[in-house]
């Protein structure tokens, strides 16, 4: 979709990456973390400085993390999700995606010889949340783990307290290990909280949480993730880790040790200026008479084409780059099973009000 929108002069609202740079004295720290001699390998852990600061982190959401053997600094949190599923999951075990779902998982799940099983999401109002009842079917005595993502990419849904709970009591239940991908943990929007799996009962013990400084500082190509989880667990994704890359970003580090403690305002603007963007697409698309979903997080949302009289996302995301001069992604390319996805589109919402604005002027016109 990338190379249609550049074919076509598109404005590309299909891959989530900002326009806009992270907080200033941020991206300061790294480039004196080059001038001074900070360019040789990391710890295979990562800096002390910044697992520390993870640590602080993770304490004011109530979690006690050891940063000497609880924690691991990866390149980006991709790097975090593959080598907790390299290092936890063994040939034929299985592990359980919630549909749709990021493709790095999937590709995960392949490269340990296992197999995945899918349970799905659902429509919910004008949004979505998860069908309880096909996790639960999903779970063979080959489970291993489970993998959870929320704010949710691609339908930027916030999975609440509940379903939350009842997965946990799924996980607990079954002893199985929880992959957690938390990487918008701190944009979710209007109001509504992120709530961490391993800040629920009995899920500490095994849930691996994995966030990244990529989405939340706007630093995207930096690629400095972490993992946070028990001793054996993390001690079990390290050893994957080891030979995937050993270490990276050694001055980006030092950057996101910094900005975890000192730019959190800035992250609480940049998560009130995304809800803003959010708005703005939202009410484009409706104008034009897609039939918007609601998220209350992430970069994206989702918009049905079914009341503009189109049957299938993905030609019409074909055709969008030329007809309409706007890019973006249909959702079903993130789902094993197409057909409850077939007519959705995701979009992103994470570039500049000018960009955004264009976009929504484009998709006015009559194409
Ligand atoms: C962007 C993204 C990632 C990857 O994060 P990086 O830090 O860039 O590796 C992982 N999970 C989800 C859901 C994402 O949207």
């Amino acid at each position: 979709m990338t190379e249609l929108a550049l074919r076509h002069d598109a404005v590309n609202l299909g891959q989530g990456f900002p326009d806009s740079d992270g907080p200033a004295a941020m991206l300061e720290v790294a480039r004196d973390a080059i001038t001074h001699n900070f360019n040789q390998y990391p710890p295979a852990r990562g800096l002390p400085a910044l697992r520390q600061a993870i640590a602080r982190d993770r304490a004011r959401i109530g979690l006690d993390y050891d940063p000497d053997t609880e924690m691991l600094v990866t390149v980006g949190a991709s790097e975090a999700l593959s080598a907790a599923i390299l290092g936890l999951v063994e040939p034929d075990q299985e592990v359980v995606l919630i549909e749709p779902y990021f493709d790095v998982y999937a590709a995960a799940i392949a490269m340990a010889g296992a197999r995945r099983r899918t349970a799905r999401l659902v429509s919910d109002g004008d949004g979505f949340t998860l069908d309880i009842d096909s996790l639960r079917g999903a779970i063979t005595p080959a489970t291993r783990m489970i993998v959870v993502n929320t704010p949710h990419n691609p339908t930027g849904a916030v999975l609440n307290r509940a379903t939350l709970l009842a997965i946990a009591e799924i996980a607990c239940d079954k002893d199985l290990l929880v992959l957690s991908d938390e990487v918008y943990e701190h944009l979710a929007f209007d109001g509504v909280d992120h709530i961490s799996l391993a800040t629920l009962p009995g899920m500490r013990e095994r849930t691996i949480v994995v966030s990244s400084a990529g989405k939340r500082f706007s630093v995207t190509g930096w690629k400095i993730g972490w993992a946070c989880a028990p001793r054996p667990l993390i001690d079990a994704v390290l050893a994957a880790k080891q030979f995937l890359t050993f270490a990276g970003g050694g001055p980006f580090q030092q950057a996101v040790a910094y900005a975890l403690d000192d730019e959190r305002d800035w992250v609480t603007h940049w998560r009130d200026e995304l809800a803003i963007k959010r708005d703005l697409l939202s009410k484009a698309l409706e104008e034009a008479g897609f039939g918007v979903r609601h998220g209350a997080g992430t970069f994206y949302l989702c918009a049905d084409v079914a009341p503009l009289g189109e049957p299938d996302a993905l030609s019409f995301c074909r055709t969008m780059p030329r007809r309409i001069g706007v890019a973006a992604v249909p959702v079903h390319v993130f789902a094993d099973d197409p057909a409850p996805w077939k007519t959705l589109v995701r979009f992103t919402f994470c570039k500049r009000d000018a960009t955004l604005a264009e976009a929504a002027r484009r998709l006015k016109q009559p194409s």
